[in-house]
């Protein structure tokens, strides 16, 4: 059996389709043990590293109440250039306007003289990559469970005019009861204007839409989202996404030939192999809205589960 895919990092690069960054600077100073929010008074204590990403480190800390939150921390180093911090300030923005039950919620946001910080609802349990690796691949009741959260969230932010842009296993965390929570809003984009294309070439390889590697006449908008969906769909009933290879380049050929194929060692139902088709339509206005996918036959006439036992994470839960 292959094994899940490794965790590719997000890129936003120029013209050129984009290679995954290299993380080649040093580790950047921990930031304080007490970080103070003077604009209002409050204190946080850092208690423990959660995960880092492509410009910020991420730490659990407390309020004074003895609540738990993550903290995103992101070094003024790092902020020099105006495109970087336009970078942030992008994120924060479209970040904080959000509020939905499958999204992480975003607190607030402060600064020292050495970095800026987001205080984060706290999702303790990692993201489906991380429960993916234990599991090698889940069921297709457990994929419809998390698939109607998702495709919940990105409905949500498509009607706020928000696009993701980097949805993908890695993004999608959980909280204790097993619901998903959408992050990192690192590459969201917001639709200012009805009909509003996006150019700019980013995503993570293994999800990134046929359109926006190789439509860069027309841009791209919400449909991109969509794919991604289809390609997280894929990957948790096969265990890894449908187009991966070794190299990038291979990884862009394959998406842009619709080459993928399911494994035949696997048992995969004919609903999920359709829907996983029909999702993956290469040209945007043919995809299926997310409404049509979730009245699907992979979904009406399947099993969703009304919740997950938290053994899931290690292995398959008994629905019967
Ligand atoms: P970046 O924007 O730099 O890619 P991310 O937002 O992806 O950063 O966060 C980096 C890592 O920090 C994640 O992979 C995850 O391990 C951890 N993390 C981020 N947000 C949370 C959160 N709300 N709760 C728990 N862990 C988180």
């Amino acid at each position: 059996q292959p094994a899940p895919s490794k965790p590719q990092e997000a890129v936003k690069a120029p013209p050129s389709p984009p290679l995954p960054r290299q993380n080649t600077k040093t580790a950047p100073p921990s930031p304080p043990k007490v970080i103070t929010d003077k604009s209002r008074s409050l204190n946080y204590h850092r208690v423990g590293f959660l995960g880092e990403g492509g410009f910020a480190r991420v730490y659990e800390v407390k309020d004074v109440r003895g609540t738990r939150l993550a903290c995103k921390v992101v070094t003024k180093n790092s902020l020099k250039t105006k495109k970087a911090k336009t970078k942030l300030y992008a994120e924060i923005k479209i970040h904080r306007a959000l509020e939905h039950p499958n999204v992480v919620r975003f607190q607030d946001c402060f600064e020292d003289d050495q970095n800026v910080y987001m205080t984060l609802e706290l999702c303790p349990s990692g993201s489906l990559m991380d429960m993916l690796r234990r599991r090698r691949r889940f069921t297709e009741p457990e994929a419809r469970y998390f698939m109607v959260q998702l495709i919940g969230a990105c409905h949500y932010m498509h009607t706020h005019q928000v696009i993701h842009r980097d949805l993908k296993l890695g993004n999608l965390f959980l909280d204790i009861n097993m619901n998903i929570k959408v992050g990192d809003f690192g590459l969201a984009a917001l639709i200012e204007s009805p009909g509003e294309r996006k150019k700019t070439i980013c995503g993570t390889p293994n999800y990134i839409a046929p359109e926006v590697l190789f439509d860069t006449v027309n841009g791209h908008s919400f449909e991109v989202d969509t794919w991604s969906v289809g390609v997280i769909l894929y990957t948790l009933i096969i265990g890894r996404p449908p187009f991966q290879t070794k190299d990038v380049k291979t990884i862009y050929k394959r998406i842009r030939d619709n080459e993928y194929e399911f494994p035949t060692d696997r048992e995969v139902s004919p609903d999920a192999r359709e829907l996983v088709q029909h999702i993956l339509t290469p040209d945007p206005q043919q995809r299926p809205t997310l409404h049509e996918i979730v009245d699907h036959a992979f979904f009406t006439d399947g099993i969703v589960p009304g919740l997950i036992p938290m053994s899931a994470h290690d292995s398959v839960p008994d629905f019967r």
